[in-house]
């Protein structure tokens, strides 16, 4: 049996669901990126930080983010070079701050003020649910 994954500590969720491929032929064909990996992506590549830093940012040994963010970087090369489509979805983590998703516009938010009743950035609507 295998070990159960511990949960990664993520700063954000991503901003967007994922992307879409342009001029292809398979245009429903999407390679899944879960968010752990997305955040390896983000620390290592996008914020230049070392795989040493970066595993401590998500609270992970350094041979588990190398996993991690090797599988990320195989997903991505798989999409451009197979012309898939990117989606980010699943992944065991939590966020380091309150993150909300609106029911009406879908959009994702934090609680940054601390509000007793938080209410969607974008929308202003009420109709929102914690993300964990
Ligand atoms: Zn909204």
């Amino acid at each position: 049996m295998a070990r159960p994954k511990n949960l990664r500590k993520i700063e954000n969720p991503p901003q967007i669901k994922g992307y879409q491929q342009v001029g292809g032929k398979n245009t429903q064909d999407a390679v899944i990126i879960n968010l752990e990996e997305y955040e390896s992506i983000k620390l290592c590549d996008h914020l230049s930080l070392t795989q040493e830093e970066a595993a401590i940012k998500m609270g992970v040994s350094r041979p588990t983010l190398t996993r991690v963010y090797s599988t990320a970087r195989k997903k991505v090369a798989e999409a451009f070079v197979l012309g898939k489509n990117i989606v980010f979805e699943g992944g065991k983590v939590y966020f380091d701050s309150d993150w909300y998703k609106c029911g009406n516009c879908n959009s994702l938010f934090n609680n940054y003020m601390h509000l007793s009743k938080p209410m969607c950035s974008l929308c202003g609507s009420l109709s929102i649910t914690p993300i964990n």
